[in-house]
Protein backbone atom coordinates (compact mmCIF):
# COMPACT_ATOMS: atom_id res chain seq x y z
CA UNK A 1 0.00 0.00 0.00
CA UNK A 2 1.42 3.07 -0.76
CA UNK A 3 0.83 7.06 -1.75
CA UNK A 4 1.97 9.66 -3.80
CA UNK A 5 2.62 13.10 -2.69
CA UNK A 6 2.00 14.87 -6.17
CA UNK A 7 2.29 18.32 -5.00
CA UNK A 8 4.59 21.80 -5.33
CA UNK A 9 6.71 21.34 -2.63
CA UNK A 10 5.66 24.06 0.22
CA UNK A 11 2.96 21.38 0.57
CA UNK A 12 4.47 18.22 -0.05
CA UNK A 13 7.12 18.22 2.44
CA UNK A 14 4.37 18.88 5.39
CA UNK A 15 1.97 16.30 3.76
CA UNK A 16 4.37 13.16 3.54
CA UNK A 17 5.71 14.10 7.03
CA UNK A 18 2.25 13.88 8.21
CA UNK A 19 1.69 10.47 5.99
CA UNK A 20 4.73 9.17 7.02
CA UNK A 21 4.34 9.65 11.06
CA UNK A 22 0.39 8.66 10.92
CA UNK A 23 0.81 5.69 9.04
CA UNK A 24 4.00 3.77 9.30
CA UNK A 25 2.67 0.86 7.60
CA UNK A 26 2.20 2.74 4.20
CA UNK A 27 4.60 3.98 2.05
CA UNK A 28 4.68 7.49 1.30
CA UNK A 29 6.47 8.89 -1.58
CA UNK A 30 7.11 12.97 -2.16
CA UNK A 31 7.52 13.28 -5.83
CA UNK A 32 7.15 10.62 -8.80
CA UNK A 33 11.02 9.89 -9.25
CA UNK A 34 12.01 7.61 -6.83
CA UNK A 35 8.06 6.03 -7.08
CA UNK A 36 7.57 2.27 -7.54
CA UNK A 37 4.49 2.46 -10.08
CA UNK A 38 3.32 -0.81 -9.70
CA UNK A 39 2.59 -0.12 -5.69
CA UNK A 40 1.00 3.31 -5.53
CA UNK A 41 -2.42 2.95 -4.49
CA UNK A 42 -3.75 6.85 -4.27
CA UNK A 43 -2.31 9.63 -5.56
CA UNK A 44 -2.49 13.34 -3.70
CA UNK A 45 -2.56 15.78 -6.07
CA UNK A 46 -3.48 19.63 -6.93
CA UNK A 47 -3.71 19.10 -11.30
CA UNK A 48 -2.67 16.25 -12.78
CA UNK A 49 -0.42 16.17 -15.88
CA UNK A 50 -0.91 13.95 -18.93
CA UNK A 51 0.35 10.83 -18.53
CA UNK A 52 0.75 10.95 -14.50
CA UNK A 53 -2.20 8.86 -14.12
CA UNK A 54 -1.34 5.99 -16.98
CA UNK A 55 1.33 5.73 -14.74
CA UNK A 56 0.38 3.92 -11.91
CA UNK A 57 -1.72 0.68 -13.05
CA UNK A 58 -2.76 -0.33 -9.33
CA UNK A 59 -4.42 3.19 -8.50
CA UNK A 60 -7.55 3.11 -6.65
CA UNK A 61 -8.21 6.91 -5.84
CA UNK A 62 -7.35 10.32 -6.30
CA UNK A 63 -7.58 12.58 -3.35
CA UNK A 64 -7.12 16.17 -4.34
CA UNK A 65 -5.20 18.24 -1.63
CA UNK A 66 -8.00 21.50 -2.11
CA UNK A 67 -11.71 21.68 -1.80
CA UNK A 68 -11.94 22.80 -5.62
CA UNK A 69 -11.26 19.99 -8.22
CA UNK A 70 -11.39 22.03 -11.17
CA UNK A 71 -7.51 21.33 -12.09
CA UNK A 72 -7.33 17.58 -11.04
CA UNK A 73 -10.79 16.73 -13.17
CA UNK A 74 -9.44 18.67 -16.44
CA UNK A 75 -7.03 15.75 -16.38
CA UNK A 76 -7.39 14.39 -20.16
CA UNK A 77 -6.36 10.96 -19.13
CA UNK A 78 -8.47 10.83 -15.95
CA UNK A 79 -10.43 7.53 -16.30
CA UNK A 80 -14.03 7.98 -15.59
CA UNK A 81 -13.99 5.10 -13.17
CA UNK A 82 -11.79 6.55 -10.95
CA UNK A 83 -12.57 8.28 -7.87
CA UNK A 84 -11.81 11.36 -7.30
CA UNK A 85 -11.95 13.08 -3.50
CA UNK A 86 -11.67 16.37 -2.15
CA UNK A 87 -11.18 18.03 0.88
CA UNK A 88 -13.68 19.16 3.40
CA UNK A 89 -12.24 21.73 6.13
CA UNK A 90 -14.53 23.39 8.89
CA UNK A 91 -11.82 25.17 9.37
CA UNK A 92 -10.73 26.47 6.05
CA UNK A 93 -14.47 27.33 5.56
CA UNK A 94 -14.70 29.42 8.42
CA UNK A 95 -11.27 31.07 7.56
CA UNK A 96 -12.73 31.66 4.00
CA UNK A 97 -15.66 33.37 5.77
CA UNK A 98 -14.19 35.33 7.62
CA UNK A 99 -12.24 36.51 5.12
CA UNK A 100 -15.43 37.59 2.76
CA UNK A 101 -16.65 39.18 5.84
CA UNK A 102 -13.69 41.60 6.02
CA UNK A 103 -13.73 42.45 2.49
CA UNK A 104 -17.74 43.33 2.92
CA UNK A 105 -17.04 45.13 6.11
CA UNK A 106 -13.76 46.75 4.35
CA UNK A 107 -16.22 48.21 1.59
CA UNK A 108 -19.54 48.88 3.56
CA UNK A 109 -17.40 50.88 6.48
CA UNK A 110 -15.64 53.01 3.24
CA UNK A 111 -12.31 51.63 4.85
CA UNK A 112 -10.11 51.77 1.15
CA UNK A 113 -11.48 55.35 0.99
CA UNK A 114 -10.65 56.28 4.44
CA UNK A 115 -7.12 54.83 4.07
CA UNK A 116 -6.73 56.93 1.14
CA UNK A 117 -7.79 60.29 2.87
CA UNK A 118 -5.36 59.53 5.75
CA UNK A 119 -2.97 59.39 3.23
CA UNK A 120 -3.95 62.86 1.63
CA UNK A 121 -3.96 64.11 5.44
CA UNK A 122 -7.98 64.55 5.15
CA UNK A 123 -10.38 64.15 7.69
CA UNK A 124 -13.90 63.96 6.22
CA UNK A 125 -16.68 61.20 7.59
CA UNK A 126 -19.20 59.17 5.43
CA UNK A 127 -22.18 57.80 6.14
CA UNK A 128 -22.20 54.30 7.06
CA UNK A 129 -23.73 51.60 5.67
CA UNK A 130 -26.15 49.89 8.06
CA UNK A 131 -26.20 46.18 7.45
CA UNK A 132 -29.67 45.83 7.47
CA UNK A 133 -29.90 47.65 4.46
CA UNK A 134 -27.16 45.73 2.66
CA UNK A 135 -28.46 42.72 1.10
CA UNK A 136 -25.93 39.96 0.51
CA UNK A 137 -26.07 37.78 -2.43
CA UNK A 138 -23.93 33.70 -2.02
CA UNK A 139 -23.27 32.20 -5.71
CA UNK A 140 -22.89 28.66 -4.19
CA UNK A 141 -24.41 27.13 -0.76
CA UNK A 142 -21.79 24.10 -0.47
CA UNK A 143 -19.66 23.91 2.37
CA UNK A 144 -18.03 26.80 1.99
CA UNK A 145 -20.79 29.33 0.58
CA UNK A 146 -23.05 28.05 3.85
CA UNK A 147 -20.45 29.13 6.00
CA UNK A 148 -20.36 32.47 4.66
CA UNK A 149 -24.31 33.29 4.53
CA UNK A 150 -24.44 31.61 8.07
CA UNK A 151 -21.80 34.50 9.45
CA UNK A 152 -23.65 37.03 7.45
CA UNK A 153 -26.90 35.89 8.82
CA UNK A 154 -25.23 35.86 12.42
CA UNK A 155 -24.45 39.60 12.08
CA UNK A 156 -27.37 40.99 10.92
CA UNK A 157 -27.11 41.51 6.95
CA UNK A 158 -30.01 39.96 4.59
CA UNK A 159 -29.00 36.80 2.85
CA UNK A 160 -30.10 35.05 -0.40
CA UNK A 161 -28.59 32.34 -1.60
CA UNK A 162 -27.88 30.27 -5.17
CA UNK A 163 -27.68 26.70 -5.30
CA UNK A 164 -28.97 24.14 -7.66
CA UNK A 165 -31.31 22.68 -4.76
CA UNK A 166 -32.59 25.02 -2.27
CA UNK A 167 -30.95 24.78 1.31
CA UNK A 168 -33.46 25.84 3.53
CA UNK A 169 -30.60 27.30 5.44
CA UNK A 170 -31.94 28.96 8.62
CA UNK A 171 -32.39 33.16 8.20
CA UNK A 172 -31.28 32.69 4.43
CA UNK A 173 -33.49 33.18 0.96
CA UNK A 174 -33.17 30.38 -1.69
CA UNK A 175 -32.69 30.66 -4.99
CA UNK A 176 -32.45 28.16 -7.64
CA UNK A 177 -32.02 27.83 -11.85
CA UNK A 178 -31.32 30.46 -13.93
CA UNK A 179 -34.39 32.63 -13.04
CA UNK A 180 -33.56 32.40 -9.14
CA UNK A 181 -29.77 33.78 -10.62
CA UNK A 182 -31.14 36.59 -12.21
CA UNK A 183 -33.56 37.68 -9.18
CA UNK A 184 -31.32 36.63 -6.78
CA UNK A 185 -28.65 39.53 -8.68
CA UNK A 186 -30.90 42.11 -8.87
CA UNK A 187 -31.27 42.29 -5.05
CA UNK A 188 -27.59 41.89 -4.49
CA UNK A 189 -25.77 44.51 -3.00
CA UNK A 190 -23.06 42.54 -1.98
CA UNK A 191 -22.51 39.36 -3.97
CA UNK A 192 -19.92 36.83 -3.20
CA UNK A 193 -18.80 34.45 -5.39
CA UNK A 194 -18.26 30.44 -3.73
CA UNK A 195 -19.06 28.49 -6.74
CA UNK A 196 -16.86 25.45 -7.65
CA UNK A 197 -15.59 25.99 -11.60
CA UNK A 198 -17.56 23.73 -13.93
CA UNK A 199 -18.67 23.74 -17.25
CA UNK A 200 -21.76 25.39 -16.32
CA UNK A 201 -20.37 28.27 -13.77
CA UNK A 202 -17.03 29.23 -15.94
CA UNK A 203 -17.77 33.01 -17.32
CA UNK A 204 -21.11 33.07 -15.23
CA UNK A 205 -20.32 36.89 -14.10
CA UNK A 206 -20.21 38.32 -17.43
CA UNK A 207 -21.74 41.87 -18.52
CA UNK A 208 -24.86 40.60 -18.67
CA UNK A 209 -25.21 39.04 -15.31
CA UNK A 210 -23.02 41.53 -13.46
CA UNK A 211 -25.44 44.35 -15.27
CA UNK A 212 -28.19 43.28 -13.09
CA UNK A 213 -26.50 43.91 -9.60
CA UNK A 214 -28.13 47.24 -8.51
CA UNK A 215 -26.35 50.41 -9.19
CA UNK A 216 -23.36 50.25 -6.57
CA UNK A 217 -23.37 46.80 -5.99
CA UNK A 218 -20.26 45.00 -4.72
CA UNK A 219 -18.61 41.68 -5.86
CA UNK A 220 -16.49 39.70 -3.93
CA UNK A 221 -14.73 36.36 -5.86
CA UNK A 222 -13.35 33.75 -3.53
CA UNK A 223 -14.67 31.21 -6.25
CA UNK A 224 -12.28 30.97 -8.66
CA UNK A 225 -11.08 33.63 -11.54
CA UNK A 226 -12.93 32.09 -14.43
CA UNK A 227 -15.97 33.02 -12.97
CA UNK A 228 -15.84 36.13 -13.94
CA UNK A 229 -15.26 37.78 -17.12
CA UNK A 230 -12.57 40.72 -15.90
CA UNK A 231 -12.74 42.59 -18.50
CA UNK A 232 -16.42 42.83 -18.01
CA UNK A 233 -16.02 43.38 -14.57
CA UNK A 234 -13.16 46.35 -14.54
CA UNK A 235 -15.73 48.22 -17.22
CA UNK A 236 -18.74 47.97 -15.33
CA UNK A 237 -16.75 49.43 -12.02
CA UNK A 238 -15.18 52.01 -14.19
CA UNK A 239 -18.78 53.04 -15.82
CA UNK A 240 -19.87 53.29 -11.91
CA UNK A 241 -22.07 50.75 -12.01
CA UNK A 242 -20.35 48.45 -9.45
CA UNK A 243 -18.83 50.37 -6.71
CA UNK A 244 -15.78 47.65 -7.12
CA UNK A 245 -14.54 44.35 -6.18
CA UNK A 246 -12.43 42.31 -3.79
CA UNK A 247 -11.25 39.39 -5.75
CA UNK A 248 -8.88 36.79 -4.13
CA UNK A 249 -8.58 33.96 -7.41
CA UNK A 250 -7.85 34.98 -11.21
CA UNK A 251 -8.03 32.91 -14.40
CA UNK A 252 -4.14 33.56 -14.30
CA UNK A 253 -2.31 33.04 -10.84
CA UNK A 254 -0.59 35.42 -10.36
CA UNK A 255 -2.47 37.79 -13.27
CA UNK A 256 0.25 39.28 -16.17
CA UNK A 257 1.89 41.96 -14.86
CA UNK A 258 -0.68 44.70 -17.71
CA UNK A 259 -3.28 43.08 -15.38
CA UNK A 260 -5.91 46.21 -14.45
CA UNK A 261 -5.81 44.57 -11.16
CA UNK A 262 -2.83 45.49 -10.31
CA UNK A 263 -3.35 49.28 -10.07
CA UNK A 264 -7.15 49.78 -10.43
CA UNK A 265 -8.02 51.83 -7.47
CA UNK A 266 -11.40 50.12 -6.68
CA UNK A 267 -10.59 46.69 -6.86
CA UNK A 268 -8.51 45.03 -4.17
CA UNK A 269 -6.60 41.76 -5.55
CA UNK A 270 -5.37 39.10 -2.76
CA UNK A 271 -3.24 36.12 -3.69
CA UNK A 272 -5.51 33.42 -3.19
CA UNK A 273 -5.43 33.47 0.42
CA UNK A 274 -8.47 33.49 1.73
CA UNK A 275 -8.02 30.21 3.70
CA UNK A 276 -6.00 27.12 2.88
CA UNK A 277 -6.52 23.29 4.12
CA UNK A 278 -5.13 21.82 7.19
CA UNK A 279 -2.64 19.79 6.20
CA UNK A 280 -3.02 16.92 8.75
CA UNK A 281 -6.37 16.76 7.69
CA UNK A 282 -5.66 16.59 3.87
CA UNK A 283 -3.35 13.94 5.15
CA UNK A 284 -5.65 12.28 7.47
CA UNK A 285 -8.32 12.37 4.84
CA UNK A 286 -6.41 10.54 2.18
CA UNK A 287 -5.47 7.51 4.82
CA UNK A 288 -9.13 7.52 5.76
CA UNK A 289 -10.24 6.98 1.92
CA UNK A 290 -7.49 4.86 1.02
CA UNK A 291 -8.34 2.41 3.56
CA UNK A 292 -11.95 2.83 2.85
CA UNK A 293 -11.29 1.83 -0.74
CA UNK A 294 -9.40 -1.52 -0.14
CA UNK A 295 -11.93 -2.31 2.17
CA UNK A 296 -15.00 -1.50 -0.05
CA UNK A 297 -16.34 1.00 1.93
CA UNK A 298 -18.00 4.03 0.68
CA UNK A 299 -15.25 7.34 0.12
CA UNK A 300 -15.59 10.41 1.86
CA UNK A 301 -16.00 13.98 0.21
CA UNK A 302 -16.34 12.41 -2.98
CA UNK A 303 -16.65 14.61 -6.23
CA UNK A 304 -19.23 13.55 -8.87
CA UNK A 305 -17.69 13.41 -11.56
CA UNK A 306 -20.57 13.74 -13.76
CA UNK A 307 -21.47 17.72 -11.95
CA UNK A 308 -18.17 18.31 -12.38
CA UNK A 309 -17.64 19.22 -8.30
P1 LIG B 1 -19.29 22.50 -2.59
O1 LIG B 1 -19.22 21.44 -3.64
O2 LIG B 1 -19.52 22.10 -1.18
O3 LIG B 1 -20.45 23.55 -2.96
C1 LIG B 1 -20.66 24.01 -4.25
C2 LIG B 1 -21.96 24.81 -4.28
O4 LIG B 1 -22.12 25.38 -5.58
C3 LIG B 1 -23.19 23.93 -4.03
O5 LIG B 1 -24.11 24.60 -3.22
C4 LIG B 1 -23.75 23.73 -5.44
O6 LIG B 1 -25.15 23.54 -5.49
C5 LIG B 1 -23.40 25.05 -6.08
N1 LIG B 1 -23.38 24.94 -7.54
C6 LIG B 1 -22.52 24.23 -8.31
N2 LIG B 1 -22.84 24.35 -9.62
C7 LIG B 1 -23.93 25.15 -9.66
C8 LIG B 1 -24.76 25.65 -10.70
N3 LIG B 1 -24.51 25.33 -11.99
N4 LIG B 1 -25.80 26.42 -10.38
C9 LIG B 1 -26.07 26.73 -9.09
N5 LIG B 1 -25.33 26.31 -8.04
C10 LIG B 1 -24.28 25.53 -8.33
O7 LIG B 1 -17.94 23.35 -2.74
P2 LIG B 1 -17.18 24.17 -1.61
O8 LIG B 1 -18.13 25.11 -0.97
O9 LIG B 1 -16.41 23.24 -0.75
O10 LIG B 1 -16.10 24.97 -2.50
C11 LIG B 1 -16.53 25.88 -3.51
C12 LIG B 1 -15.33 26.42 -4.27
O11 LIG B 1 -14.60 27.35 -3.47
C13 LIG B 1 -14.26 25.40 -4.67
O12 LIG B 1 -14.68 24.62 -5.76
C14 LIG B 1 -13.10 26.31 -5.00
O13 LIG B 1 -13.20 26.73 -6.34
C15 LIG B 1 -13.31 27.52 -4.08
N6 LIG B 1 -12.27 27.62 -3.03
C16 LIG B 1 -11.54 28.77 -2.91
C17 LIG B 1 -10.58 28.90 -1.93
C18 LIG B 1 -9.82 30.18 -1.77
O14 LIG B 1 -8.84 30.21 -1.00
N7 LIG B 1 -10.20 31.26 -2.41
C19 LIG B 1 -10.26 27.79 -1.01
C20 LIG B 1 -11.13 26.65 -1.18
C21 LIG B 1 -12.07 26.56 -2.17
P3 LIG B 1 -25.84 22.21 -4.85
O15 LIG B 1 -25.55 22.29 -3.36
O16 LIG B 1 -27.27 22.36 -5.13
O17 LIG B 1 -25.16 21.04 -5.49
Amino acid sequence: MAILVHLPSFMAVPITALLREAAPDVTVWNGREAAVAEQVEAIIAWGLKPGVVPAYPNLRLVCAATAGVDKLLAAPDLPAHLPVTRIVDPGQQAGIARFVLAMALRHTRALGLYAEQQRRGEWKRHAGRDAAQCRVGVLGLGEIGSEVARMFVAIGYPVSGWSRAAKHLPGVTDFTGDDGLDAMLAQSDILVCTLPLTPRTEGLLDRRTLSRLPRGAYLINVGRGEHVVEPDLVALIDEGHLAGAALDVFAKEPPAADDPVWNHPRIEATPHIAADPSYPLVARQCLDNLRRARAGRALLNLVDRQAGY
